[in-house]
């Protein structure tokens, strides 16, 4: 999505600079950098509304594949899905991320672009500029998309379990040396052993790796 962005703008802002290497934030607002900036922003409005119905999608099936290879059943819980991929788990559901995630840059962009421009930066500086903001954007989409789709195929397994009247879970990192403390504590408080419906929520944080198995008495 913010490849898109970041390739539009750059249309955009050619038509600002023309064929000048270096311009004043006045000349780059009778030359629309404000109206360039705006397009941007109604693209952005646009592509973030797919982007967070698609990722809905995904975080559906995530829950529903975690569910089905666990639970004894080949009833789908669709709606339960639905719910699920819709929850602010993490204080925010997915769509909130998404658009907290815009805001953010749309911010970003244009107090550094204007910030450029007034300390007479050239062209290519604010040409990298916008490309390098372009991919920090895209790789903290990333990250949510992991953590989301992480996160849905975990409750889905968890769900399954709790179909399959499974009473405890153990809390299993992945016990190499890129565990966190906090996974850590998790596995060793009680032996990792909680009652199923106090289940450590996953994933911890983003890249968190860790998983619930059935505890078996
Ligand atoms: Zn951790
Ligand atoms: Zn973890």
């Amino acid at each position: 999505m913010y490849n898109k962005i970041t390739n539009k703008l750059l249309t955009l802002m050619n038509k600002v600079y023309g064929n000048k290497n270096e311009i004043s934030l006045g000349l780059a607002r009778k030359k629309g950098l404000n109206s360039s900036l705006k397009t941007i922003q109604k693209e952005l409005n646009k592509l973030s509304k797919k982007e967070t119905s698609s990722l809905y999608k995904e975080m559906e099936s995530y829950y529903l594949n975690g569910y089905l290879d666990t639970a004894d059943t080949t009833r789908k819980p669709i709606k339960k899905s639905k719910d699920k991929s819709r929850h602010p788990w993490s204080g925010m559901n997915a769509g909130q991320r998404i658009n907290m995630h815009s805001t953010k840059y749309m911010r970003e962009l244009t107090s550094g672009i204007e910030n450029l421009i007034r300390k007479g930066a050239s062209r290519a500086s604010v040409v990298s500029f916008i490309v390098a903001t372009g991919d920090k954007y895209s790789d903290r989409l990333a990250t949510l998309y992991r953590t989301e789709l992480w996160h849905m195929e975990r409750e889905g397994v968890l769900d399954g379990m709790k179909y399959n009247k499974v009473k405890f879970i153990e809390y299993v990192t992945r016990r190499d040396n890129r565990v966190c403390p906090e996974c850590q504590a998790l596995e060793e408080y009680n032996d990792g052993i909680y009652p199923i419906e106090d289940a450590p929520i996953l994933p911890r944080h983003p890249h968190c790796r860790c998983v619930h198995i059935p505890h078996e008495k």
